[in-house]
């Protein structure tokens, strides 16, 4: 009996809908591992995560999924591009495809090595020791380095770092990202150095680093999240070392940060910024699940929405107009006497800093700069994992003035290597590009969005990006998405308008 191309449609649907449930169940334990596992529990958290990811691989290059896009991929179901049958088949025909290239056993090695991993780079960066995470980091390097080999064909040429971005990111190449980046560091190095300038002898930071409570500035937090948007009914804030937003699926989407008593941005920011990532999540159709139609489409596109939530919105005068008295409510012994226009100064203060996650809006993206050009230069064998310190030192002290007196605040800051994303770091700046383009649309769209902010109404906003942007799932390529929903807009140039109204630079 020969299968109709409708009913082979709706079984890769089912067999699609399986494998997201599986990558779910690993996004728990992956939540779990970092919020409340015990360390005890790190060895059998590898082997649960190597058992998940093998089932899910096993799943994901099954042949019955190759008969069934053989017969859908040519059918009428798929001869209108605009269709959602031909959207869902196309990227289910590319995750398939990609997937069939990468052994299982290199699949089930990467998970187990990156989960050991990430609980040696959690000890190595507490106790500041480079020696006992360098051959975990070399086991890394070396893997992906034979999934990039596996996962380019013989014929194909380009950088060995070319199909790991894909990943995240698909359609992007190092070779563009090359040319974007040394223009946006001829920008943005003199302009940090003359908001420096100008800035120099003012307050700063200063009063963001008096005492915030944590269990106030959670509250705080929180309380912004919902004023947001986000779904404290479908989703929840915990405290990790590094935060992250971990979406589940339809109705649960959890969000991390980090709370210090003596840094209001850190636990703030971290949480706006996870918040933006949820409001995406949580915008996905939930009858959608499982399919390509119902997940985010790049990392980038991701990120495009957590920066425009932290940066554009979160650092602006109209965000803090509504929010800025409840603020001095809450934190009355910190800001009882500080103006809106010397909160607005703290908040979006320049300074050249060791610490991409604490890096203010200027210098993040010379901070993304430096791990792009390391990681490409590690993959690519260009440089040894021996000599990260003393060239992660280097680019520090060209490109920011600064330079680490530790590891810990150097090359062992970030958990993105020990968990074997190589590849993912560009996606930030793309995303503060992408954001930089879409708030420029949104305000042309939406005429008078600054007194709706000030009146603590951010819902125009948030349906302009469920209709543009969430929506959508996967259904244009990223970069096509993105010059749909807005024009062209420099981030740089917008940077410089801000810094021009705050400090006259
Ligand atoms: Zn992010």
């Amino acid at each position: 009996m020969t299968m109709t191309p409708q009913s082979a449609y709706e079984e890769l649907l089912a067999r699609a809908r399986k494998q997201a449930l599986l990558g779910s169940c690993s996004a728990v334990l992956g939540w779990d591992e970092q919020t409340y596992m015990p360390a005890g529990g790190a060895t059998l958290r590898g082997d649960q995560m190597a058992l998940l990811a093998g089932l899910q691989h096993e799943q994901a290059t099954h042949p019955r999924i190759g008969e069934l896009l053989a017969i859908t991929a040519g059918s009428s179901l798929a001869a209108d591009p605009r269709s959602d049958a031909a959207a869902n088949i196309r990227e289910l025909d590319r995750d398939y495809k990609r997937r069939l290239r990468l052994p299982q056993a290199l699949v089930e090695e990467l998970a187990r090595t990156t989960s050991l991993a990430q609980s040696e780079w959690v000890i190595a960066r507490s106790k500041n020791d480079f020696v006992r995470f360098k051959p975990w980091l070399e086991k890394i390097f070396e893997l992906k380095r034979q999934e990039s080999a596996c996962l380019r064909s013989a014929t194909e040429g380009g950088s060995a770092y070319d199909p790991l971005l894909d990943e995240y990111e698909p359609g992007a190449q190092a070779s563009v990202l090359v040319t974007l980046f040394q223009t946006l560091k001829a920008e943005l190095v003199p302009l940090v150095q003359t908001v420096v300038e100008r800035t120099r002898g003012s307050a700063g930071e200063a009063v963001l680093k008096r005492l915030y409570p944590r269990d106030r500035q959670r509250i705080f937090a929180e309380a912004v999240a919902a004023g947001v948007g986000f779904d404290f009914t479908r989703g929840r804030l915990d405290e990790t070392a590094h935060p992250f937003c971990s979406g589940f699926g339809p109705g649960d989407c959890r969000i991390t940060t980090r709370f210090d008593d003596h840094h209001f941005n850190d636990a703030f920011f971290g949480v706006l910024h996870e918040v933006g990532h949820g409001l995406y999540e949580q915008g996905l159709e939930p009858a959608r699940f499982g399919s390509p139609l119902g997940e985010a489409v790049s990392l980038g596109v991701h990120e495009s929405q957590s920066r425009l939530w932290e940066n554009a919105v979160g650092r602006g005068r109209p965000f803090w107009g509504y929010w800025h008295p409840l603020a001095r409510r809450i934190f009355h012994e910190a800001l009882g006497g500080v103006s809106l226009d010397a909160f607005l100064a703290a908040v979006n203060h320049v300074e050249p800093s060791l610490i991409r996650v604490q890096a203010d809006e200027a210098t993040y993206n010379l901070h993304i700069i430096i791990r792009f050009e390391l990681e490409r230069a590690l993959l690519e064998g260009d440089l040894l994992v021996d000599d990260l310190p003393a060239a992660w030192s280097e680019r520090y002290a060209a490109l920011l003035g600064v330079v680490p007196k530790t590891d810990a605040e150097g090359c062992l800051q970030d958990i993105h290597w020990s968990a074997g994303l190589i590849g993912y770091f560009p996606t930030y700046t793309l995303g503060n590009l992408y954001a930089a383009r879409l708030f420029k649309q949104a305000r042309h769209d939406l005429g008078d969005l600054d007194s709706s902010f000030a009146a603590g109404d951010f819902s125009p906003l948030l349906t302009w990006l469920r209709g543009k942007i969430h929506r959508h799932g996967r259904r244009y390529p990223p970069a096509q998405l993105i010059d749909q929903a807005a024009g062209p807009a420099s981030l740089v140039e917008s940077l410089r308008q801000k810094y021009q109204e705050l400090f006259g630079v």
